[in-house]
């Protein structure tokens, strides 16, 4: 099954609960615009190298576009679009101001040099500048994208555009950047875990936690439910995965990655498969790297009870039904990782109020956009007896379908 058609089949089921009308239905499945573009420079060995870059604009019924931009061998068009439409759904499920939107470059990061990674970014800037703004679509980090390339995107865009730095978010503190903002998606993962944990009777001291992905979002979320006292037990990233039943020292793991790029080789815990993450006998499983990891293929053999998907769209339909029917409580992505855009958010404020907000009071904006959004998405989730997956659907289609007939579409 392709990404977007996973997306699209989340969407008609939540839509067919609200009786979204046709026409309103043709208006949120089609992006408003998609743009691809030729990436071309001059690699440090003096050869031309060109690239795919993309950006798709999905819906602005509720305000700005607004959406990561990922680097990965993997992206193409359809990925993004799906991703796009994801954030629709996502900023409107925690009630920010804006639409959806998402990026890609077809690249692998960790293959090429800094420079030519900043020249990448320079030139696909040069050809997106003009359809991105603080008002129109604003780009922000993902999959193999750092606040530095952020930096990069508030410069490029500025030698168009003037001083701007409310384009892009996710920048380096700084320069412009919000304090909190690279731990935002870890920590609303976390929090939200917390919550789940509290609601089905479960004591964080009591939980065994697997995660898969220790880049941004991997990483925060580790070290938020350790400090909190769960026993994170398995860790990985693209070398594979790292098991120790007694609990891994996430801080050491993160010293041990920054001085090595990467897990491998850290010896101080069972080196398994990535797939064995996903299957570990835990009490919480935590995807927090790649989608679609989770699948009709695997989906018997996961023994967590409780999903948490910090990552993007790592469980396909037929799995997440299988899942549901199994009593597994899966906390969809619009929500769990909810907290990135939340903190770009606050971000994009600070940028127009030219004003810096303190660590302290982001972390307390955050918990309370989390923690009210977790509530509604479960009290809908009971109120109509459907997983939280559709719950979530039917709060954010909700709100952009309201916004979509309120703002006419004549
Ligand atoms: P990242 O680039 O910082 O880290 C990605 C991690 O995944 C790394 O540890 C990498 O080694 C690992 N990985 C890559 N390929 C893998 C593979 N084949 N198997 C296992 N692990 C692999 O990315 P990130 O920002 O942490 O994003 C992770 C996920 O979270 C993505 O799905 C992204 O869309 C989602 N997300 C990120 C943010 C954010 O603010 N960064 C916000 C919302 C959602």
């Amino acid at each position: 099954m392709k990404a977007i058609d996973s997306t699209e089949l989340y969407f008609n089921r939540a839509a067919d609960l609200l009786d979204l009308s046709d026409n309103i239905r043709t208006l949120l499945i089609q992006p408003k615009r998609e743009v691809q573009v030729q990436v071309a420079i001059e690699r440090d060995n003096g050869e031309i190298a060109t690239y795919v870059g993309y950006r798709v604009q999905h819906d602005d019924a509720r305000g700005p576009m607004k959406g990561g931009l990922r680097y990965h061998p993997d992206v193409d068009l359809d990925e993004v679009r799906s991703l796009a439409a994801l954030m629709t759904w996502k900023t409107a499920v925690v009630n920010l101001p804006y639409g959806g939107a998402k990026g890609g470059i077809s690249v692998d990061p960790t293959k090429i040099s800094r420079r030519e990674l900043e020249k990448i970014t320079r030139a696909f800037i040069d050809g997106i500048h003009d359809v991105i703004g603080p008002d129109i679509d604003i780009p922000a980090p993902d999959m193999g994208t750092t606040a530095e390339v952020m930096a990069w995107i508030m410069n490029q865009y500025g030698k168009y555009h003037g001083f701007n730095p409310g384009v892009v978010t996710g920048k380096p503190v700084e320069m412009h950047g919000l304090p909190g903002r690279e731990e935002a998606t870890g920590r609303g993962v976390g929090t939200l875990t917390l919550k789940t944990l509290s609601r089905l009777g479960r004591k964080p001291q009591q939980t065994r936690v697997a995660i898969q992905g220790f880049g941004n979002v991997g990483f925060h979320t580790a070290k938020f439910l350790s400090d909190a006292e769960c026993k994170i037990v398995a860790a990985s990233d693209v070398s594979g995965g790292y098991y120790k039943p007694d609990g891994l020292d996430i801080p050491a793991m993160l010293r041990y990655s920054l001085q090595n790029k990467g897990l491998s080789g850290y010896a101080e815990a069972e080196l398994i498969t990535n797939e064995q993450v996903l299957e570990l006998d835990v009490d919480c499983l935590i995807p927090a790297a790649l989608g679609g990891v989770i699948t009709s293929k695997n989906a018997a053999k996961i023994r967590a009870p409780i999903i948490i998907e910090a990552a993007n769209s790592p469980t396909y339909p037929d799995a997440d039904d299988e899942l549901h029917a199994r009593g597994i409580v899966v906390l969809p992505d619009i929500l769990a990782n909810a907290g990135g855009v939340t903190g770009s958010y606050f971000e994009w404020v600070q940028n127009r109020q030219h004003y810096q907000w303190t660590l302290d009071r982001v972390r307390q904006e955050l918990d309370a956009v989390m923690t009210k959004s977790f509530e509604r998405v479960w009290e809908v989730a009971n109120e109509r007896r459907v997983s939280l997956r559709t719950a979530a659907y039917i709060v954010g289609i909700g709100r952009v379908g309201r916004a979509t007939v309120l703002g006419g579409i004549a």
